[in-house]
């Protein structure tokens, strides 16, 4: 019984890396005779050479439905870091309010004032006036969304962290994973977890 025997029919003619089965399924040229390309994540990489000789080509279609349930574990996707800006809501609103209180003013103090430019211009510094003001009374309340969403932020890269943990660590394990196609059975040689078929590989990583 070799180092990477199958627990249940202790034999290894059978027998196939999973990295190999899954390398094999998406590079069609070299098929699954190496799997080379997952060997700097795990220390302890063994050679596919050493044991291949003795497989049997499997038919494309149970290749890829085993590569699909044998496929590596998904790395987690990073947070995005927020970007919390005054919507086109917040700054149409902005907008109406400076236009009211705009009319409102002019309306009480300016509209006996029948110099055009000096009415006008009036207005617009109004306007701005109020605008500028309105943009700084709702600063608080935009500064603390901003502090919310970077609070969330932080709980997110937190989590992201852990995941990331746990996904080079199943990573580690699902390099050392074999595949018996006579029993169609996953195992990691150098774990003593109970055998399981691929669709659960997820347990024993
Ligand atoms: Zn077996």
């Amino acid at each position: 019984m070799s180092k990477i025997s199958c627990p249940i029919c202790e034999k290894d003619d059978m027998v196939q890396k999973v990295t190999a089965i899954v390398q094999g399924e998406t590079n069609s040229t070299s098929g699954y005779s190496s799997s080379s390309g997952y060997s700097s994540i795990s220390g302890d990489h063994i050679s596919a050479s050493g044991y291949s000789s003795g497989y049997t080509r499997m038919s494309a279609t149970q290749s890829s439905r085993l590569a699909q349930q044998l496929h590596a574990p998904m790395r987690p996707s990073a947070p995005e870091k927020p970007d919390v800006q005054r919507s086109i809501f917040d700054l149409t609103g902005i907008f109406v309010l400076a236009v009211v209180i705009t009319v409102v003013l002019v309306y009480m103090f300016m509209r006996d004032m029948y110099n055009y430019f000096l009415f006008w211009g009036r207005c617009c510094v109004t306007f701005l006036l109020s605008g500028i003001g309105l943009m700084i009374v709702t600063t608080p309340s935009l500064n603390r969304k901003r502090a919310e969403a970077e609070k969330r932020y932080e709980d997110d890269i937190d989590l992201y962290n852990r995941l990331t943990d746990i996904w080079r660590q199943e990573m580690i394990n699902w390099n050392k994973l074999y595949y018996c196609r006579r029993d169609d059975v996953v195992y990691n040689p150098s774990d003593s977890a109970q055998p399981v078929e691929p669709a659960r590989m997820r347990d024993i990583l």
